[in-house]
């Protein structure tokens, strides 16, 4: 078979101890996953998950112990952090049941759902889809894949992020409203998950604008720091 031009790279993801590196076949996002975020963007009680994507290009892979480049987009004046614990599918399927699903993870890493909160807010009050604000260039950083028998106990671990050096959102994953397993089993009877699926598993309170020259840093513990420079 040929192509009528050369096919686009894929994008992957450096692994924590390894040379191979992680190819990113989708990236899905969980929605208001966390109660006091879900309360600071106006809404409150336990709702079904839901979720939405980005681009698998979307990824901007920051390497070991590099502090990444994220370019400011356009068309916003409100560019928005979320830190947030990524989930990497090892092994697809669907109607994965949460008992049964952490046995499909590779691993995991800490990465930031960019959002151009402005026309994300302006695509709501229109009842449009979100895509300008979630799934444009460069939304979904990412730091290296920890696997996950080297994880440590991920589904507690505390999550935060600083901005310039100081603290902007400080959580544990323990708040997540869904957790790591009925996220998949939700997300999997909705769509088969694939080997190199990547999902961001929602922010916690916190959220806030940054603009070009802040320096991100942020982390969950046992999966090491992401840092990046918004240029
Ligand atoms: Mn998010």
């Amino acid at each position: 078979m040929s192509h009528a031009f050369p096919p686009a790279p894929i994008p992957s993801v450096p692994i924590v101890g390894r040379a191979e590196r992680f190819p990113v076949h989708r990236i899905y996002c969980v929605g208001r996953n966390y109660e006091e975020h879900a309360k600071e963007m106006g809404f409150t009680g336990r709702e079904p998950p839901f979720f939405f994507m980005k681009p698998a290009d979307a990824v901007v892979a920051v390497e070991p112990g590099q502090t990444g480049e994220l370019p400011y987009p356009s068309l916003t004046a409100n560019l928005h952090h979320e830190i947030e614990l990524v989930v990497a599918i090892g092994q697809g399927g669907k109607n994965i049941k949460a008992a049964d699903a952490l046995r499909h993870i590779y691993g995991y890493a800490v990465g930031l759902d960019m959002t151009r909160r402005d026309l994300q807010n302006d695509m709501k009050k229109q009842g449009r889809p979100w895509c300008i604000g979630k799934g444009f260039d460069a939304s979904a950083p990412i730091g290296p894949i920890t696997p996950a028998a080297q994880a440590g106990d991920v589904a507690r671990a505390a999550i935060w992020l600083q901005v310039n050096g100081t603290d902007r959102q400080r959580s544990t994953v323990a708040q997540l409203i869904w957790n790591i397993a009925e996220t998949i089993e939700h997300l999997s009877a909705a769509w088969e998950l694939q080997p190199g699926d990547l999902i961001y598993t929602g922010t916690p309170e916190g959220v806030g604008a940054v603009v070009r020259g802040d320096l991100l840093e942020g982390g969950v513990d046992g999966l090491g720091t992401l840092r990046l420079r918004v240029v």
